[in-house]
């Protein structure tokens, strides 16, 4: 990360890469017992979240991931109710599942208060929902959460993490996988941020299609969007289920959505659907 020049860069070295964005001033800047957190304003995209160096979000883009991550699952399971954000602790994906009229609990569980104290107070836009009385925010371990969590009591698991390293490394593993397993109902979907497909389809992409089979998960599939200011711009959220076909939803209701977003529609997500070439052996579902 430098400020030279105003530009703020994340370097992916192992891909001679990296991504800037022009900033004018540093906002915040704490470490929490889990991780780094910085807040920038940037020129043209917003303010910027920064997470142990990596870009979280910024203002400008966030939608196509918020969104991405929530409205296709919800759309997927035939009426869901329950739903469980692990991570998340920015809230705009609390924000999008509550946008659904029909979920009647939404809990939010992330490692780090610092997280969320730094979105109420830079990005009040994502955390408008934090009131709703259907909400419940968490400040725990995921992984701890859910082996505790009882059998079949949510609809929906979204794991809003960071990258497979540090706090978020469990998030990962075959273990926790199991636990959201039992923890889902009969028709219960598991939707989890995966990294991007160009740079991270064999090191995580791959290994995550495997943990979630061996888990028990009977079909996986990987929906593809952009998210700008993400390593490559080209990011992906892979869904697990445990019975049913996950590559087909509820259309018509995503046609006449009650809520406005930015990105997704029922098109968007048919074509997410989509396996390219280069995948098609690992998307063996789609
Ligand atoms: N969408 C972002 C990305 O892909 O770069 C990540 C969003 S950020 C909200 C991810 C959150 O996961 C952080 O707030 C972090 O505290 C949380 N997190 C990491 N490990 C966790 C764990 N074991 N349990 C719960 N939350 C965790």
């Amino acid at each position: 990360m430098t400020l030279d020049n105003r530009w703020w860069s994340e370097a992916y070295t192992d891909e001679g890469v990296a991504f800037s964005l022009q900033v004018t001033e540093k906002l915040h800047e704490e470490q929490t017992p889990f991780q780094h957190i910085e807040v920038y304003q940037s020129t043209h995209w917003g303010k910027l979240l920064v997470i142990d160096g990596c870009v979280m979000l910024t203002s400008r883009d966030n939608f196509t991931y918020h969104e991405m991550m929530s409205h296709p699952a919800l759309f997927t399971h035939p009426n869901p109710k329950r739903v469980l954000i692990i991570g998340g602790g920015d809230c705009g994906m609390l924000r999008e599942v509550l946008k659904h009229p029909g979920v009647e609990q939404a809990v939010q569980v992330d490692i780090d208060e610092g997280v969320t104290r730094a979105a109420q107070q830079f990005f009040p836009e994502l955390c408008e929902s934090n009131d709703d009385p259907r909400a419940t925010l968490l400040f725990d371990d995921g992984v701890q959460y859910v082996k505790d969590a009882a059998d079949g009591s949510v609809d929906v698991v979204i794991v809003d993490s960071t990258d497979p390293v540090g706090p978020a490394e469990g998030l990962f593993g075959e273990a926790f996988m199991r636990d959201v397993h039992r923890i889902l109902g009969d028709d219960g979907l598991l939707v989890q941020q995966s990294e991007s497909p160009i740079l991270h389809r064999d090191s995580i992409l791959k290994e995550l299609h495997g943990v979630m089979r061996g888990a028990g998960f009977t079909q996986v599939v990987t929906m593809q969007f952009p998210v700008c200011s993400y390593p490559s711009g080209w990011w992906s959220a892979t869904m697990a289920g445990k019975s049913g076909d996950i590559t087909q939803f509820r259309r018509a209701d995503a046609e006449a959505k009650p809520f406005r977003t930015h990105y997704y529609n029922a098109g968007i997500h048919q074509g997410a659907l989509a396996a390219p070439e280069f995948c098609k052996e690992l998307f063996s579902d789609q």
